[in-house]
């Protein structure tokens, strides 16, 4: 194993078993955390394999061919995660993402997506139904990701330049197929898509300004993502992160000027940006640099059903075993007041005590990896 990299532990298998409250009650859907905050948006991840080793994320070094990935059946079944999402749709969530690893190599995921499609909010709505993709199986599967029930997808793509791009995804994956991919998702109405452009110094931060230029007078919108140090195998060090302060002043410089828009929502994670010409916009995600706990309204589901409060959590409450656990008496009921119970108690906010300098816990250094637990 090469130095650059941090030996890593399987903290996939660590979890407390959960214990049912006494009293069971019916979803109110408005949940909030020991914060406030409410429980809007649910990722979940439907696969912990990847076809890309993109060197943040599942670098060769540890995701080699050795490497323990999950058997079948500790996957959650479609029906599994249908009857989460049900429960999670009742206590307040209205965005469902699916992601990974790479979510298109899950056999069948068109069946799963309309399956969850045909969920409904409590007050009768459609879910908002996304997808993060690397972008590879796309221009195979747009169309019938669409004819499922998908509503947007969100492509991740590095770099326009091959060699940066092919050296990133270490598969020598060509751009010009994520390309096909992005043009037959818009083909298909799968927009507004997102780009996702995660940034490390040294590596594509060269590529800002012609990933810029590329996108803009598209009506797709490209999110600069400051890398994170999430998980425990990429080996972070935060001189590989440029700021997104910066990133709007490179793209500035050239000739291209852009205006602080207000964001859609609460919790929306980028901050949104306008070019000054009408051109279009861009998102920042500063995950470093400005950390957004604040109104932080995420879950993630595993691909093996452990429900994360936090991207950076270290440990995940295992709801697969109740939803296996046939000997549970009112089954539903009770699961839905296991994660009322979990967001109930949620006090995560590892980001926020990053930027103040605050001494992370100890077991902050175990975190579980992004393939795993879904970006
Ligand atoms: N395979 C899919 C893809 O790449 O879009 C979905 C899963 S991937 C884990 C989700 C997102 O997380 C991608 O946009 C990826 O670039 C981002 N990501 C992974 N590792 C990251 C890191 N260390 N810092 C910031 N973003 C990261
Ligand atoms: Fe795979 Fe996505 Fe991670 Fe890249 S970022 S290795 S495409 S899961
Ligand atoms: Fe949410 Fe945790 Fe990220 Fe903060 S660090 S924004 S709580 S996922």
């Amino acid at each position: 194993m090469s130095e650059k990299f941090i030996p890593l532990t399987d903290h996939r298998q660590f979890s407390k078993k959960l214990q049912i409250p006494q009293q069971l009650l019916a979803a109110t859907g408005k949940l909030a955390d020991s914060f406030g905050r409410p429980l809007h948006d649910l990722r979940i991840s439907v696969t912990d394999r990847c076809n890309f080793r993109c060197v943040y994320c599942m670098p060769k070094e540890v995701f080699d061919k050795d490497y323990q990935f999950l058997p079948h059946s500790n996957l959650l079944s479609f029906e599994e995660i249908t009857q989460l999402a049900r429960i999670f749709v009742a206590h307040g969530v209205h965005k469902i993402r699916l992601t990974g690893g790479e979510p298109l190599l899950r056999k069948n995921i068109e069946k799963l997506i309309a399956m969850l499609s045909g969920i409904r909010t409590p007050d009768g709505r459609d879910l908002d139904l996304t997808l993060t993709t690397n972008g590879s199986l796309l221009a195979r599967k747009a169309q019938s990701l669409k004819d499922a029930g998908l509503n947007r997808v969100t492509v991740s793509l590095d770099a326009l330049d091959e060699h940066t791009f092919q050296h990133m995804n270490d598969v020598d994956f060509p751009v010009s197929d994520v390309l096909d991919g992005i043009q037959a998702a818009h083909q298909a109405g799968l927009g507004p898509i997102k780009i996702n452009m995660v940034v490390k110094a040294g590596l594509n931060d060269h590529e800002i300004v012609p990933m810029a230029r590329y996108f803009k007078d598209t009506p797709h919108i490209l999110r600069f993502i400051e890398y994170m140090d999430v998980g425990a195998s990429n080996g972070w060090k935060l001189d590989e992160v440029i700021p997104s302060s910066e990133i709007v002043q490179r793209i500035q410089a050239v000739g291209m000027p852009l205006i602080a828009v207000d964001p859609n929502y609460t919790g929306e994670t980028a901050a949104r940006w306008r070019y000054q010409d009408g051109a279009g916009e861009i998102g920042l995600i500063s995950s470093v640099t400005q950390a957004f706990c604040q109104d932080c309204s995420r879950a993630r589901l595993s691909t093996e059903g452990k429900l994360y409060t936090c991207l950076f959590a270290t440990q995940g409450h295992d709801l697969r075993a109740l939803l296996r656990d046939q000997t549970l008496p009112d089954h539903e009921l009770a699961i839905s007041n296991v994660v009322a119970q979990i967001w109930n108690n949620r006090n995560d906010r590892y980001s926020q005590l990053r930027s103040e300098n605050t001494e992370l816990p100890e077991q902050s250094r175990k975190k579980v990896e992004m393939s795993y637990i879904g970006g």
